[in-house]
């Protein structure tokens, strides 16, 4: 069977008729972002921002009518937005997406817009890293609980569209409830409101989103989660410093980013990236938190610094950046996050735990002295 085309996929919506307009959705211009990958199909329907609700049949017979065709495994389509003159849009320098209309917009609505987008939420800090694999979703989950420790509410954002393990770590299944219909209620472990897209996808399905699809899943991921009054949210960013990461530091109206790094990344400067990317958009950099720093022998309790000790703590003075402490390569800790029970609940009294705390600490006095200890709206820089 021969793969499953654009042109096919096109076709078929060609017959999808848009109720506003009584064109197909294809001759109104409102498909956005068509991957196709293996045949894995993906795409956004662009529609009024009003009509969120109102267009979900549409989406649905969009989604199934590609499911329907030969050769097609999956189809995940969403709603996003059409933008409003003069709403947010921080065209990413360089971002070379095109379908985002890059021009600077004035910074009043961009800003009034980041309240509307949360407007209960006092802070977000997002947990980022120059590359995969180093331990950034462990981290974003065990300095959220640290948080909750401390006594703050606290909600964890899985904005890590391309690989989404909050559900997994923080031992969450099934899906999130709408009980208006329109806004979906976070789950919650652990006493953290959790949302991810996870839940709206099996961990089987590939992920073939890209720009523009990662943006607008975040923005609803955001906007039309009832996430209520929180002290902070801690977003877990993808992967990486690509040009969806970049675009997603600039829209989410950050107060602060964590970056996370193992002792060979800081050697190899890879942290760094991480931190000239939130620089670029005038995120600031809380620290960086040095992960899989030493092993912890489980037979012993024995420290050992495979890679030297004090490296990472010096090399972040270098970068001119804080360092927010250290976290050991220990076997509870992947048995745990993989479990999910979380080492800092699950075995709080442990020194990872501990340290996990102390790091969350000092993320919280960080928080309090950029919204200068007050109940105030994050702001959103536009460049
Ligand atoms: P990332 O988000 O950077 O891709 P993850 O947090 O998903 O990384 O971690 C990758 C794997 O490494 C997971 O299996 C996780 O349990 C494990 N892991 C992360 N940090 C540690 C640690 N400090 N000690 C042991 N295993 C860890």
């Amino acid at each position: 069977m021969s793969e499953i085309t654009k042109d096919d996929i096109l076709e078929a919506l060609g017959g999808v008729i848009d109720p506003i307009s009584g064109k197909d959705v294809v001759s109104a211009g409102m498909i956005q972002g068509l991957q196709t990958k293996d045949g894995n199909v993906a795409f956004a329907i662009e529609v009024p921002a009003d009509k969120g609700a109102e267009m979900e049949p549409l989406r649905k017979e969009a989604e199934n009518t590609v499911f329907a065709l030969n050769g097609v495994v999956s189809a995940t389509v969403v709603l996003t937005a059409e933008r409003a003159q003069g709403s947010a849009q921080g065209g990413a320098q360089g971002s070379g997406q095109a379908a985002e209309p890059q021009q600077a917009k004035p910074a009043g609505p961009a800003q009034q817009q980041s309240a509307d987008l949360l407007p209960g939420v006092k802070s977000i800090i997002a947990v980022a890293s120059g590359k995969g694999g180093v331990g950034k979703s462990t981290t974003a989950v065990n300095i959220a609980l640290g948080l909750a420790a401390g006594g703050h509410s606290v909600g964890l954002l899985d904005a890590d569209i391309y690989g989404p393990s909050m559900p997994r770590m923080m031992g969450i299944s099934g899906r999130p409830n709408s009980a208006d219909g329109k806004t979906l209620d976070p789950m919650e472990n652990y006493g953290i409101k959790v949302m991810s897209i996870g839940f709206m996808i099996d961990e089987e399905t590939p992920m073939i989103w890209r720009g523009p699809m990662v943006q607008s899943a975040l923005e609803q991921m955001m906007r039309d989660v009832n996430w209520g009054e929180l002290d902070v949210l801690v977003v877990d960013m993808p992967p990486g410093t690509g040009d969806a990461q970049l675009t997603m530091a600039q829209r989410v109206p950050l107060t602060g980013a964590v970056i996370v790094s193992t002792p060979q990344d800081i050697a190899l400067l890879d942290a760094r990236k991480g931190l000239n990317m939130f620089r670029k958009v005038d995120v600031p950099v809380f620290g960086i938190v040095e992960n899989m720093s030493y092993f912890l022998c489980p037979d012993n309790g024995k420290r050992y610094d495979i890679f030297g000790h004090g490296g990472a703590k010096k090399e972040a003075e270098r970068m001119g950046v804080d360092f927010l402490g250290e976290v050991p390569i220990e076997i509870d800790i992947r048995e745990m996050s993989d479990k999910g029970t979380p080492i800092t609940v699950a075995a709080a009294d442990s020194q990872s735990a501990e340290n996990y705390r102390t790091i969350a600490g000092k993320v919280w006095d960080k928080i309090e002295k950029a919204t200068g200890g007050e109940s105030r709206a994050p702001k959103i820089v536009i460049q």
